[in-house]
Order: C-alpha cells, then structure tokens, then sequence
C-alpha cells in the first residue's frame, strides 16, 4: 500500500466563510432549525437558479420524495427514471409504492434517451397508465436532452422532475440545470460540488407546490395552536446551522465550478492520444460543471480495463470509481421495466462495463492530479508492453 496521502474522488472543499454564518447562528442562538440562514441560503438558490423559489430540506433523496408527493404520485401509480444514476434517484418512487420504469441512456449525454423514454411513453398511453412523473437525472454535472425530454414530457402531459443533484452549476441553453423541469433537486452532500455536509432544495417556479412542501417538511402541522394534523407529513427540513455552511458555499460556488473544470480539461491533454480513452461529452450548448470527469475504456486497444486502472490507483491510495451500475440490474430493482436507446445494446451497461470516474474534487492540488495521471500513465505503459506495443 502506498505511504502516500490519500486521493478522494471528491472531498469536501470549505470556503473559511461557513464558520462566520455559523458563528453567527451561535450568537443568536438559532440553532433551532429553520431561521435567518434558512432563508437565506434558500433565496440565494432560487436567485442562481433563475427560479421563483426554493426549499431547503435535510437531503436530495427528501426533496425528490417531496416533488413525488406534490405531484400526486401513490401506491400503484408508474414513475419513469433515467437508469444510470445513483440510487437515491429512485428510492423514494418505492417510498410511495409506486412502481419504476427505467430509461436507458443515450450516447451523446450518458443520460436519458429520448428514444427510449418515447417507446416507454407511448406504450404506457397503450395501456392506459401513464407515468405520474419522469425523474430526469444530469449525470457527473452534464445536462440531459431536455428540448426533446421536454416536448415529449408535454405531449403526453407528464410532468418532469430533474434530479439536479450532480449538477448545480451547470447550464442547458443558458438555463441553470434544475431549473427547467416542474421541480428540480439539488443535493449538498459531502461530496457534491458544494455542501452542507449533508442537505438539500427543493425549486420550482410553482409557489403554492413549494408552500405545500414547506407544510410536508415539518410533519404536516395544520394552523391551530394545539397540534393537529390531517396529513401525514416528514421531519425534512435543513437546520439553521447547516444552511450557514451552505451560505458560506455559494459565495465559491462559481469558483468551484471553474476548478472542477479545470481539473477535467487537465486530465483531457494529458490523454489527448490515448485513443482508448473517451471522455464524458460535452452536449453543444450546454454546460458541464464537470462534477467528476468520467471517460470510458476501450478495454482491447488499451491492454486495460476498468477494474485493472481502478486497481492500480487504489495501490497508490487514490480513490476513484466505476460509473453508477445501471438501477435496472440492482437486485432491488429486479423484475422492473426497463426500456432501451436501441434495439440491440443497452447503453447504460456498455457506459457501467467500461466507464471510470476520476479524482476530481476542486481542492485536489496540481501535483495530486499528477499523481493520478502518471498511475495512469504507467498502467497504461505496463499493459502495452504486455501485449507487446
Ligand atoms: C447525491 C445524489 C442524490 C441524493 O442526494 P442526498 O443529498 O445524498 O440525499 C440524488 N441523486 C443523485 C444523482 C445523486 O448523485
């Protein structure tokens, strides 16, 4: 094992500005939840995102449960979902005892086919059920195709959810992502582009859902002054406290976005002509806040696979992963639909089978990410002289 320190795949990165939100939620004493930071921190979202208003909760898994709740979603009911994402984008769909329906991914984005989720719409009109929402996820920061999501959306009059949780920060046509959609969701999880070390907000430019989100965050409480309740509600907001980290996090939160950037502009030269290597697309008129850079490996030219590359960092301490595996082959989500870009291949197992993600936290220095590149280097180097390159 390697003497050096280790590498995350993304770790938090303070600003030295969230101890003064905090130290002044101490002077106040709001340690209470909810409170002046709350509010703040809330009207900073709505006002980055270009959207009408937003609710700070305790996660993203909350507020996409939230949005689920909003629209209606009950037991039986369908709900559609990208494949490739982290489970947290579907869990709550089986919170209400509604029944997921994945979509592949398409090659251009790695997120949600239009092809597929046209297939699965148009067979759901057949059967006369169609889905209460479609859970529209950005992977690694980089936006879906939401023109073409959207205009199907609308035909079939389904509204859409964008789980924005890996891509606060980034634009599709001059639109924040998480803006787009009935609501989107953002996550401030540890290893998200920015954090509150654990949280998240629900946006929307529908006031009265988001009033009606406030109400279901704090147990449903009706107007009496002696505690009564006629719907069953959550303890999902975010604390006072962790709102001031949040506060402290969005003054960098565009320097942030630059780094991360940066970070995968470095790792693209420095692989310019491993042929091997495709990085992550950039969809033209869109941008990436390039949450972790991912590529994929052409496992045969390159001597390498994923496991063998993951491998060799791991030895070097240097934390990186494969891509999400696709929900529709987790066991906990067995037996679920799932609809297919083509025919023929499953996109979203071609991307799990050969995708990687690399060390891309914004406080990672030069010299660590040169540490990553020439783990790869040498891998790659020590494979190529195996199959006699
Ligand atoms: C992190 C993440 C979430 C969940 O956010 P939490 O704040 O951890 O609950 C949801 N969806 C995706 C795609 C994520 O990466």
């Amino acid at each position: 094992m390697s003497t050096q320190d280790r590498i995350y795949l993304s770790a938090p990165h303070m600003s030295g500005k969230e101890l003064e939100y905090i130290q002044e939620a101490f002077s106040s004493n709001w340690i209470a939840p909810l409170g002046p930071n709350v509010d703040a921190f809330e009207s900073e979202i709505a006002a980055y995102a270009g959207v009408k208003g937003a609710v700070a909760l305790s996660s993203g898994t909350a507020a996409i449960h939230l949005a689920l709740r909003l629209l209606g979603v009950e037991r039986g009911d369908r709900v559609f979902c990208s494949t490739l994402t982290f489970v947290a984008s579907a869990n709550p769909i089986l919170y209400e005892g509604a029944e997921p329906v994945f979509i592949d991914s398409e090659p251009d984005t790695w997120n949600m086919s239009p092809e597929a989720l046209g297939m699965a719409l148009a067979d759901a009109k057949r059967e006369g059920k169609l889905p209460k929402a479609v859970i529209v996820v950005h992977l690694y920061g980089q936006s879906a195709k939401m023109a073409e999501i959207g205009s199907l959306c609308d035909r079939y009059g389904v509204p859409i959810i964008e789980d924005a949780a890996e891509s606060l920060g980034s634009a599709y046509k001059g639109q924040a992502s998480g803006s787009i959609g009935r609501f989107g969701v953002y996550s401030f999880n540890g290893n998200k582009i920015i954090t509150t070390s654990g949280g998240g907000m629900l946006v929307s430019n529908d006031e009265a859902a988001l009033r009606q989100a406030r109400f279901l965050a704090t147990q449903a409480r009706d107007p009496a002054p002696h505690y009564q309740h006629s719907a069953m509600g959550y303890n999902y907001r975010m604390s006072n406290l962790l709102a001031g980290v949040g506060l402290g996090q969005m003054q960098v939160l565009n320097e942030r976005v630059h780094a991360r950037r940066a970070i995968f502009e470095r790792y693209r030269e420095a692989f310019a002509d491993v042929q091997e290597f495709q990085f992550m697309p950039e969809l033209g008129n869109t941008r990436s806040n390039r949450w972790l850079t991912a590529l994929t490996i052409e496992e045969q030219g390159a001597g390498t696979g994923v496991t063998a590359l993951l491998d060799a960092l791991a030895a070097e301490n240097i934390e990186a992963r494969p891509v999400w595996k696709p929900l529709h082959l987790q066991p906990l989500f067995k037996g679920a639909r799932y609809y297919t870009d083509q025919a023929e291949e499953s996109i979203s197992e071609r991307l799990f089978r050969t995708g990687v993600c690399l060390p891309s936290g914004s406080s990672m220095t030069a010299a660590d990410q040169q540490r990553v590149i020439d783990c790869i280097k040498h891998t790659l180097q020590l494979s190529a002289a195996k199959i006699g390159r």
